[in-house]
């Protein structure tokens, strides 16, 4: 079967692809010549994940999954949520989003945080959602170089390095998509 995945980050593709049963073919949106520019209009990480699930079924009429990932601090009411990967303004820039995050929390004693992703899996007619959570704490400066967006500022609950100072499989286990692309895996495995 071919299944695209909603992205072209190729860290995303290749974490994938290790956990996939082998007669799923997985595609990104390059493999489809899918360019388009999908734009996240919903409110909720559900929201923007299912618009960009249905617009790959319903223009190329494949079976697909999106995700959608945001950051909730307690101490900033959710924020950024649904609106992390614009946080500091257009375009997106991680450095901008975490220097924005360190300013508004500075001083803040609550720095409890958690990361979550959705992913809306659309399979022969049918929608599907599933839902991971890690929950940490914000630094209060920036700790290793590894990862991507806010990982050098984003301690998991439980372990004294960032997720930038995690190798990419240490951070897998215990990562927010991780946990969401487990359920999706364990549920493509089950009905195959
Ligand atoms: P997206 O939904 O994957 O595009 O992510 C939305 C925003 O959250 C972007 O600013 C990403 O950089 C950030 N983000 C998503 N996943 C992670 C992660 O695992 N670590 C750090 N930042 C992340």
């Amino acid at each position: 079967m071919k299944l695209v995945f909603a992205t072209n980050n190729l860290n995303k593709l290749a974490e994938v692809k290790k956990m996939l049963p082998k007669n799923i073919e997985l595609l990104s949106l390059n493999d489809i010549q899918c360019f388009d520019d999908i734009e996240e209009t919903a409110t909720t990480l559900d929201g923007n994940a299912k618009i960009k699930a249905d617009h790959i079924t319903s223009k190329f009429n494949f079976n697909c999954f999106a995700d959608d990932t945001g950051l909730e601090v307690e101490s900033l009411n959710g924020a950024p949520g649904v609106y992390s990967a614009r946080y500091a303004g257009e375009p997106s820039n991680s450095e901008n989003n975490m220097q924005k995050m360190l300013t508004e929390l500075n001083g803040k004693e609550n720095r409890t945080a958690q990361f979550r992703t959705s992913i809306c899996l659309n399979l022969n007619g049918k929608q599907f959602l599933f839902n991971g959570v890690c929950k940490g704490n914000i630094l209060t400066k920036k700790h290793g170089e590894k990862g991507f967006g806010y990982d050098p500022i984003f301690q998991p609950e439980g372990f004294k390095q960032s997720f930038a100072e995690m190798s990419s499989e240490e951070k897998n286990t215990i990562s927010h998509r991780g946990l969401a692309i487990k359920k999706l895996v364990e549920f493509l495995k089950s009905i195959n």
